[in-house]
């Protein structure tokens, strides 16, 4: 059967979810389509328990809004410091929960899981159709930029050689402390010497648990594991659950807009009057080899996004947000972080709304 909505969504990770939510909040009829069996995304699925992105470097929050209602129904434990930044421990079962609870509460808000996007329609430079479904407006959030790919629309993109892919799972049965950087060194120098590929730790909010990014591969990771329990104190007892280990992609591809960020405006703190949403997250990148290269903002700063970075160039009822954005490599390799994401998902919402008003009353 035929359906016929004002605002489609696609992809349902934290871009997504904030994205719909906040279309629906506007009384628009929404809906929102993933492949996947469930919302959460990147950020619900990969086993990630670190939302970066949502404070500035003194712990201020940068967004209020959506941003930091989703992240005030997830938080189980204060913010953390982590050297320059600040970070939010979460589950990913309860990332996945509350983006249920908000997306059940509003009954104009329908979903379609286990659905990909496989065709969308192009007429007069509007999107009338995706799939079999008739659309008034439509916000890319699927990290890859599926709508814009199958419109055949300009993208960039992102690959392994900035944004290498990672192995991220949980450890739990760890009996060592790993609060400071020499602690972490000593655990990471004899695994280096044994030949594996670099890894990091991040919080994990289950007692006695850690979370690792792996940039190996899975088929590595039991290896891993059994190096770990065998040659480092602290480590004999612990367990990963492997059957659920995947790698996750940090590349995506970004759909052209109005306006294109740049990692320079990243940098330098460039503020828009149209400005929709905050992020002062470092430009984050990850090499081949699994070597990360962070380039900070100076202290005290932030960069704006504007909302013609969420408005694409050559479709008016096309919008994104997150990992699909208008941004250079450099600029997304900062804005990508969930944090940024819900910002920037909450804000082109509202702004599919506005449109679809606006063009309503003409
Ligand atoms: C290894 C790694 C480590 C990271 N570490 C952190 C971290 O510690 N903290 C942090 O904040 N961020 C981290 N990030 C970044 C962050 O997780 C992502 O950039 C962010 O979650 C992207 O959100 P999104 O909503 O834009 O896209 P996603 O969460 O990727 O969601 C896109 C959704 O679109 C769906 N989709 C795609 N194509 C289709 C289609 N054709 N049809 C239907 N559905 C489709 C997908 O199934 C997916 O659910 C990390 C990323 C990786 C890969």
């Amino acid at each position: 059967m035929r359906i016929s909505v004002d605002i489609a969504v696609v992809g349902a990770g934290a871009a997504g979810i904030a994205a719909a939510v906040s279309a629906a909040r506007t009384g628009q009829t929404t809906l929102l389509l993933d492949q996947r069996p469930a919302a959460g995304g990147t950020g619900g699925f990969s086993g990630l328990t670190t939302l970066c992105g949502l404070f500035d470097d003194t712990g201020r929050w940068l967004n209020e809004g959506f941003a930091r209602e989703f992240a005030e129904m997830l938080v189980e434990s204060p913010p953390l410091q982590m050297g320059k930044v600040w970070v939010l421990p979460y589950r990913p079962e309860t990332f996945r929960q509350t983006a249920a609870a908000l997306i059940n509460s509003l009954s104009n808000l329908q979903t379609q899981w286990n659905t990909a996007l496989t065709s969308v329609t192009v007429e007069h430079g509007r999107l009338v159709r995706l799939n079999d479904i008739e659309v008034g407006a439509v916000i890319d959030c699927s990290g890859s930029a599926e709508i814009a790919r199958l419109a055949g629309l300009d993208c960039l993109a992102t690959d392994e050689t900035t944004q290498a892919s990672a192995v991220i799972f949980p450890l739990c049965g760890v009996r060592r402390e790993l609060n400071s950087p020499a602690a972490v060194a000593q655990v990471l120098l004899p695994l280096a010497r044994a030949g594996f590929p670099p890894l990091n730790f991040q919080p994990n909010p289950e007692p006695g648990s850690i979370t690792v990014k792996f940039t190996g591969g899975a088929e590595q990771v039991t290896e891993l594991v059994a190096f770990l329990q065998r040659s480092v104190e602290g480590f004999e007892r612990c367990q990963a659950p492997l059957a659920r280990v995947t790698a996750a992609q940090r590349k995506g591809r970004m759909i052209v807009g109005e306006y294109l960020l740049t990692g320079a405006e990243v940098l330098a703190g460039r503020k828009f009057s149209d400005a929709v949403a905050r992020g002062a997250w470092p430009i984050e990148q990850w090499n081949a080899d699994g070597v990360a290269r962070f380039r900070y903002l100076p202290p005290g700063t932030h960069y704006e996004i504007p909302a013609r970075s969420l408005r694409a160039a050559r479709v008016n009822n096309l919008f994104m947000a997150g990992k699909t954005m208008s941004a250079d490599v450099d600029a997304i390799a900062s804005a990508r972080v969930m944090g940024c994401c819900l910002a920037t998902g909450a804000a082109a919402g509202v702004l599919a709304a506005d449109y679809l008003q606006s063009s309503r009353s003409k």
